[in-house]
């Protein structure tokens, strides 16, 4: 057989709900035909299952622990304030390391949290986390002249097209078509890229990712609703699209390439929003954050820039203000305290626990590793987590008198490495993953749950599901097989070995033997491999200053010496 070479194709957020209702309806025809020509199995997210997560753990092998991300921001060590993250952030060894170094070549493209781009052998186009066009987001440098020639309307995720967008969707008769445009726009140019990177030069292993179903289904969601429910949805429905145009691709693709062996995942999975939790107001007004009243802070605020968070997030935060209206989400995720200086906002003294993003992450308020930490570590920093567990899980949604958190973990229940002190010390699953946390909005004094489509013009009608999509056809794995389960760490393994490659020593997941066929598995033992040599981020792309930041926090959290 000649030398293997595979695409894994990543389908941000897909989820089997929409995709087999859609192929029982014959829209789909490639990815059924991918489900009949090889293995499909439900594929276990990260908790959160949040795409800042998900991706690195995917990339590197390894859980959150590893790598200390779980939101598109982070706590900056020894302060209250956050800090955007990129793949700078990720320790190696990542997937397209492990393969440059067994001599393969790769196109890297559009993964989240993969700027800056690295030294590669092949190409790489960085994902949502470059900060902008001006940006080197390419390798070699000389592809990204080469990509704006070709592509002029270029636009990294959506921050151009946000900024362009935004504004005729705020003047626009109906919002939601202002968004259809935009995604539709978002869509059709990652596959034309992706499909320029793939003819570009050859290549042994393409990792693309399209995340237009993921932003698709978040405000969309509803569309897929209407169909369950036989009713019809506009035909440029940008969660039909993101799937059906992405079905076409593969199409394609597959006759272009008929001798790849070819992976699709998503990183997390879809489903319903229902209902939103205000956990910030659920902690200042039982006592646990103490927010400084408005009379205490007067006179004290910042400049309007630390006002407005997605500037002080820097590009990021264009993703994060996806939703327009009165509350952004990119505000929905951010605490309250990061809008003005956090000691002025806060009144930390007082304070024993805050949360951070939209996905239930909460902090302590720890002495000795917060800058105004009040809860001693040992047997108090494990009474107070486990007394703020309980208030969590007695909470009910007067909507219906049942619970809303499901589970509590203690970040040691779902992580180990050297970044788990990074992480949050408790993470809540809320019920069924169809509530989700918003931070800086207050209700009534009392109620901590509302809709969202009370308070937006435009809001998001579904959100991220722990269970992703793993499919696996063509050379070496097995026909028309349904594993029952698989986990997102497993990825990179199996990829490796259905390159040929040895695996390498700290890799968490397996290789997914079942996927294979059996004669292949014969011939082709799993290799374990040594360790390979642990990489330090690189911090290029950045300004002068932005670089000797990163440098400082890397160094901070022993990333360099
Ligand atoms: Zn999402």
């Amino acid at each position: 057989m000649a030398d293997p070479r595979l695409i894994l194709l990543g389908l941000d957020g897909a989820t089997f709900t929409v995709i087999d209702f859609l192929v029982a309806r014959g829209r789909l025809p490639q990815l059924a035909g991918l489900m009949r020509e090889g293995v499909r199995a439900p594929l276990a997210s990260t908790v959160p299952p949040h795409s800042a997560a998900a991706w690195p753990s995917l990339v590197t092998g390894r859980n959150p622990g590893h790598h200390g991300l779980y939101e598109f921001y982070r706590r900056r060590a020894g302060s209250y304030r956050l800090e955007p993250i990129n793949g700078g952030c990720v320790p190696g060894p990542k997937l397209w390391q492990l393969a440059g170094a067994a001599g393969k070549r790769v196109c890297v493209f559009n993964v989240p949290i993969s700027y800056p781009p690295e030294d590669v052998k092949g190409v790489m186009v960085s994902g949502l986390d470059t900060p902008g066009r001006e940006s080197e987001f390419t390798h070699p440098a000389g592809l990204k002249r080469e990509l704006l020639a070709r592509f002029p309307g270029y636009a990294i995720e959506i921050d151009e097209v946000v900024r362009a967008l935004e504004h005729r969707e705020r003047s626009a008769a109906d919002p939601r078509a202002a968004r259809r445009a935009m995604l539709l726009q978002q869509l059709e140019q990652e596959l034309a890229v992706a499909d320029f990177l793939l003819e570009r030069e050859p290549w042994d292993l393409a990792f693309l990712v399209v995340t237009a179903p993921d932003r698709a289904q978040h405000l969309f969601w509803d569309d897929f609703e209407r169909l369950q429910r036989g009713e019809t949805v506009a035909a440029d429905s940008p969660l039909l699209a993101a799937y059906e145009r992405a079905d076409a691709a593969l199409g394609r693709w597959r006759a272009r390439y008929p001798d790849r062996a070819w992976l699709v995942v998503s990183d997390h999975g879809f489903g319903p929003l229902t209902k939103e939790f205000y956990l910030e107001q659920f902690l200042a007004e039982q006592g646990w954050l103490r927010l400084r009243t408005r009379a205490e802070r007067a006179g004290r605020l910042v400049g309007a820039a630390l006002r407005r968070p997605w500037r002080a997030l820097g590009p990021l935060g264009a993703l994060l203000r996806q939703s327009a209206g009165r509350l952004t989400r990119g505000e929905a995720a951010l605490p309250a305290w990061v809008l003005e200086d956090p000691e002025r906002a806060v009144d930390w003294s007082r304070t024993r626990a805050y949360a951070v993003g939209d996905t239930g992450a909460i902090f302590l308020n720890v002495a000795g590793r917060e800058p105004q930490g009040i809860i001693p570590p040992g047997r108090e920093y494990e009474r107070v987590r486990e007394e703020l567990a309980a208030a969590l899980m007695a909470l009910r949604d007067p909507g219906d008198g049942r619970t809303v958190v499901e589970r509590v973990y203690r970040r040691e229940e779902l992580y180990s490495g050297a970044q788990l002190q990074a992480l949050p010390d408790l993470h809540v699953c809320l019920r069924e993953y169809a509530y989700r946390v918003v931070l800086r909005h207050h209700g009534e004094k009392g109620c901590y749950f509302g809709r969202p489509e009370a308070r937006k013009a435009l809001y998001d009608t579904g959100s991220h599901r722990r269970e992703g999509i793993f499919l696996a056809a063509g050379p070496g794995f097995a026909r028309g097989r349904q594993l029952p389960a698989a986990n997102l760490l497993d990825v990179l393994p199996t990829v490796l070995h259905a390159l040929g490659l040895p695996l390498e020593a700290s890799l968490e997941g397996r290789v997914l033997a079942e996927a294979f066929a059996p004669e292949f598995m014969a011939a082709h033992p799993v290799s374990p491999g040594g360790r390979a040599p642990a990489t330090a981020p690189a911090a290029r792309g950045y300004s002068e200053e932005e670089e000797r930041k990163l440098a400082e926090r890397l160094k901070q959290l022993g990333y360099l010496d």
